[in-house]
């Protein structure tokens, strides 16, 4: 029997990292994404079980304890944690997962005799799990405090930092030379932990917090391959398996968040992004807008024939997604044909405004991505901008001095009318003046978002 159990636990091992996979498949469309969840979720309960099964297991009562306080600090964190918070929990929990990993590595460190690390090759996977483990962690907290408001989210910038940064990875490297040289005393593994303690600070101090967004997702990817790393530490297959699906799939929306972004890793690693003057202030007064109020707003949206609704992160922000698709069914029932414009990087969050407009009940067919709407728009009556701003400058077309030029934008600029909700003329995350506001088929409603589109409901059930 005994010989048996290695084969069942590979085998359902096997098993969860085929619901993993598939789970994740399924996570592409939102039409099937809740039945993704429960197969990936299925997949971990499965790889919990079996692992815990396991004979080497040692302490039972403290796995238990883990369980109970993770699970306690996990569900009040979940039901508190505003939507508009949720890049920093992310952040927040990468960080621990690294953490995780580095510890791991670093009790392997602690359990095998330098000569046992040296001769089963184990320091090929524990150097990477504590240097990957350690940078994540103190590289996500940095990136929690700074979109949490803690640390200052201006780059923080220092003379020679990239040297300092190079300097500090070769003595991590030359430090585990060393160690597999020369066998030193187990508390060695010290000095690898701090150096790459540091590292993590170091990297992500000078980014800008408007690029945080996109390191939490590196970051993602990191603690992803600090897991896979420890599933080789640990020679266990399914943390291999995992993590490697974590890493890539970080990566893989890295590159599509930089994309959206018109951004490139490089540069949101080494470029410090709004350290100089890149970015400009509001335009003052030498310019007019057109301000309407409800009635005339709803004048405008009753005797369309179609509006697209843009949301963006004031819309989050005003908790206004309920109000939004209340107002969508009342001009359905007038005929108006409504359809949602989704930009990638809406709010601030990736699917920040798809998961908002589906807590609304709001359609997924009426939900289209950027390449499927713009074309729309210059047969479209009305585009309705609610709470966005960057995500509609049109400065990113041609503007070479702005700090989006080349973001891909919603072509609201090209709808016959454009009616904006926002509640003054304050510029966006990216910090910059929108010419939409100034364009001649531009009106602005200013209020809140929630309190105007209940208000424009209201009205249009007068007229
Ligand atoms: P945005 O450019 O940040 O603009 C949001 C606008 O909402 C603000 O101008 C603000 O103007 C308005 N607002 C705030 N609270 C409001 C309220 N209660 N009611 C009505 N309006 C309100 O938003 P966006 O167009 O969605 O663009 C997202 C930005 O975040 C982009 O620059 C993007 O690159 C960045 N970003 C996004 C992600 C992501 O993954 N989604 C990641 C990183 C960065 P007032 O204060 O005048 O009302």
């Amino acid at each position: 029997m005994s010989e048996i159990i290695p084969t069942i636990t590979q085998l359902s091992y096997l098993i969860a990292a085929s619901f993993f996979i598939m789970g994740l498949r399924y996570l592409t469309s939102p039409l099937t994404a809740r039945k993704g969840n429960i197969l990936a979720s299925t997949g971990m309960f499965i790889a919990i079980v079996v692992t815990l099964l396991d004979f080497s297991v040692l302490n039972y009562q403290m796995i238990l304890l883990a369980i109970v306080i993770g699970s306690l600090i996990g569900g009040v964190l979940a039901r508190s944690i505003k939507m508009t918070a949720m890049p920093q929990m992310v952040g927040l929990l990468n960080g621990f997962g690294g953490g995780a990993a580095a510890l791991i590595a670093v009790g392997e460190f602690q359990r095998l005799s330098t000569e046992e690390i040296i001769l089963t090759d184990s320091f090929v996977a524990i150097f990477p799990g504590i240097f990957i483990g350690c940078v994540t962690l103190t590289g996500s907290l940095v990136a929690f405090g700074k979109l949490q408001g803690i640390i200052k989210g201006r780059p923080i910038t220092f003379p020679l930092q990239h040297y300092i940064n190079f300097f500090l990875l070769f003595t991590f490297i030359g430090a585990s030379i060393f160690f597999v040289i020369a066998s030193p005393d187990p508390s060695f593994v010290l000095v690898l932990v701090g150096v790459s303690l540091i590292l993590g600070v170091l990297i992500v101090f000078p980014i800008g917090g408007a690029d945080m967004p996109v390191v939490i997702a590196m970051l993602n990817s990191l603690s992803g391959l600090a897991a896979s790393t420890a599933g080789f530490v640990l020679g266990n297959n399914i943390l291999v398996i995992a993590g490697a699906l974590v890493g890539a799939s970080g990566m893989i929306l890295t590159n599509v968040m930089c994309k959206a972004m018109n951004r490139s890793p490089t540069k949101v690693l080494f470029g410090s992004f709004g350290a100089k003057k890149e970015i400009t202030k509001a335009v003052k007064g030498d310019k007019n807008v057109r301000s309407i109020d409800v009635e005339e707003a709803a004048m405008i949206l009753g005797y369309a024939k179609s509006v697209i609704v843009i949301p963006g992160f004031g819309m989050a922000a005003a908790q206004a997604q309920h109000a939004v698709s209340e107002l969508a069914e009342h001009l359905e029932k007038r005929g108006v044909n409504i359809k949602y414009a989704i930009h990638p990087v809406a709010g601030r969050m990736p699917g920040h405004m798809n998961v908002l407009l589906a807590e609304a009940n709001v359609p997924f067919t009426q939900l289209n991505d950027i390449d499927d709407i713009n074309p729309e728009f210059k047969r479209t009556d009305v585009a309705l901008v609610i709470g966005a701003n960057d995500v509609v400058n049109p400065a990113a077309r041609h503007n070479k001095s702005s700090p989006i030029y080349g973001m891909p934008i919603l072509d609201a600029d090209k709808a016959h009318h454009v009616i904006i909700i926002k509640r003054g003329m304050k510029p966006g995350f990216a910090g910059i003046d929108n010419e939409l506001f100034y364009n001649k088929k531009t009106m602005m409603l200013f209020g809140d978002a929630r309190d105007t589109v209940s208000k424009l409901i209201e009205e249009i059930g007068h007229i």
